[in-house]
């Protein structure tokens, strides 16, 4: 069970659907966030327009997709979901575009995966509400201007540095999306199961938190996995003692890291005298692109303080050497 690639299909999106919150007061955490959106929110109302164009980038399972269902729920206004690769062609985005309501939200995911081409054509519907497309071929080839509904485009990116210039310049409203702490976590992880109607004690949902990666989506999907335990091995109900037992059954790490991140720790550490050593040159010996390294792998290591970032590159910690039971002494340069 690798909690990274835990990548919802089928019952499991169903799972992740049920427990997704609808509104922002169902919405834990990501406090600054969530009261900029509402102000936003409450002024597009008022003025009966569309909302300004947002960008929602960090790591996933973080909520993006969350907020961008909440943001039209709030808006009352409807909501269509699309993600950069199924946008394949100009025609593709502009049968979505021409299927939108007055001031409807479009929810595009991975959008730094557009491709070229459809992203030229995104800049005249995101600025103008507009697009020009060209119809038939040869000699009698031309275009024509399409005129849409105003609408509010939500772009999510686990990697916002992809971001070109112009599109980013499009988006009114630029929001980060941090790690969750552990508190938080832990009343997500509550209202799930009080959703499930699984009994679950507080210190319970604590241990769950703090093995969740700072991830809600990884919490949601440990829970799922330690009520298993808790209906088979004990009462049905989840305390702390099955929780650690389930935990421990399903070897997930003490502190949530996985298989990529451990990876990263022991590189540095075996191939690089624990640092510091340059991102690009970690990123090589992984097989890794500087750019994921940097925007989705690192922040994690860097917020729980497994790694630090020094001038001269990235350094492993003492903490990262404790907690995979190595000796710095081996690590000492000469
Ligand atoms: P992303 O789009 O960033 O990858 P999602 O929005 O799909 O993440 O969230 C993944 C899961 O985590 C969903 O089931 C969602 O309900 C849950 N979730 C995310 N953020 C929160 C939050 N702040 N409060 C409660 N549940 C959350």
């Amino acid at each position: 069970f690798d909690i990274r690639d835990y990548k919802p299909t089928g019952k499991e999106r169903d799972f992740e659907n049920a427990l997704r919150p609808l509104q922002f007061g169902d919405f834990s955490g990501q406090d600054k966030v969530v009261d900029n959106l509402r102000i936003f929110v409450k002024a597009a109302r008022l003025r009966a327009e569309a909302l300004d164009h947002v960008l929602l980038h960090g790591p996933p399972g973080l909520g993006k997709t969350t907020l961008s269902n909440i943001i039209a729920n709030e808006l009352g206004v409807g909501f269509k979901v699309t993600s950069g690769p199924v946008l394949d062609k100009p025609g593709d985005l502009a049968g979505v575009l021409t299927s939108l309501e007055p001031n409807d939200v479009l929810f595009i995911d991975e959008i730094h995966r557009l491709s070229p081409v459809v992203e030229e054509y995104l800049y005249s519907a995101m600025e103008d509400y507009r697009i020009d497309i060209m119809i038939d071929k040869g000699p009698s080839a031309r275009s024509i201007q399409l005129d849409l509904n105003p609408f509010t485009l939500v772009g999510a990116t686990t990697r916002s540095g992809l971001l070109t210039a112009p599109l980013r310049a499009r988006f009114g409203i630029n929001l980060h999306l941090e790690y969750y702490d552990d508190v938080v976590l832990s009343r997500i992880i509550l209202r799930s199961a009080s959703i499930l109607g699984i009994p679950c004690d507080v210190d319970a949902a604590g241990e769950i938190a703090s093995r969740s990666r700072g991830t809600p989506r990884i919490a949601n999907a440990l829970l799922r996995r330690v009520r298993d335990f808790a209906q088979v091995k004990g009462s049905g109900r989840i305390d702390v003692e099955i929780a650690r037992y389930a935990l421990e059954a399903l070897n997930i790490d003490r502190y949530g890291l996985d298989e990529i991140d451990n990876k990263i720790l022991c590189t540095i550490i075996d191939k690089f005298k624990g640092g510091p050593v340059g991102l690009t040159t970690i990123a090589t010996a992984l097989g890794e692109d500087p750019g994921t390294l940097e925007e989705v792998y690192e922040p994690f290591l860097i917020k729980e303080g497994f790694l630090k970032r020094t001038p001269r590159g990235r350094e492993v910690t003492e903490l990262a050497y404790k907690h995979l039971g190595r000796s710095i002494y081996n690590n000492v340069k000469t």
